[in-house]
């Protein structure tokens, strides 16, 4: 059985472990190295992602975990989680960094103040439709050829189409939050890639 972490410094860490362990996994909050050592793969939750970035710094996991995933470590970042892994952030804090894991330019709460929070049926690659929970998500505005993307949504703001479900090798982003929606079926996508 495979060993999913789940980053456990800020946000909704409980809702991706209620998710990962109704799946066949063993999960694990990761708060210090010794745990991010003892898991075969990580999951980033939504929250705030300035405020993760900062906890990954005082609890010494940013560079262990940047290590990791230069070595093909399995992510999967979710609203704040994919900001972190992304590599480049449009209306960052100044001072904000990312691990540049995923080979995507996005816009920090880029769907806009009217649809700050909202839901939307995605239709997912290999999936079908699920329910997509926006929550002052990023917006995906660039991405490379290398990244697969499995989902995109037009929320019908004049700014077209953009992914919002995207991989590439090792490395899951989702602009929206899987975990809110009682849907399993994306982090099954995830652990079963392990
Ligand atoms: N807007 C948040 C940020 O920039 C992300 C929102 C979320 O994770 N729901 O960190």
């Amino acid at each position: 059985m495979k060993r999913v972490g789940v980053l456990a410094l800020q946000g909704d860490v409980g809702e991706h472990v209620m998710m990962l362990e109704s799946l066949d996994s063993v999960v694990v909050k990761v708060r210090t190295i010794e745990q991010l050592e003892s898991i075969d793969a990580l999951v980033l939750p939504g929250g705030e992602s300035t405020t993760i970035a900062h906890l990954l710094v005082t609890a010494g996991l940013k560079d262990a975990l940047g290590e990791k995933l230069r070595d093909g470590f399995p992510v999967f970042g979710t609203c704040a989680g994919l900001i972190l892994l992304s590599a480049e952030i449009l209306d960052g804090r100044a001072d904000q960094w990312c691990y540049g894991a995923l080979s995507v330019t996005l816009r920090r709460n880029g769907y806009g103040r009217q649809i700050a929070s909202f839901e939307s049926p995605i239709e997912v690659t290999g999936v079908g439709s699920v329910s997509g929970v926006f929550i002052r998500a990023p917006r995906i505005v660039a991405w490379d050829n290398d990244v697969e993307v499995l989902a995109t949504l037009d929320p019908g703001d004049g700014r077209g189409e953009h992914p919002v479900f995207v991989r590439q090798k090792n490395v899951w982003g989702a602009s929206f939050h899987p975990e809110l929606a009682g849907d399993p079926r994306l982090h099954r996508l995830f652990v079963d890639s392990l």
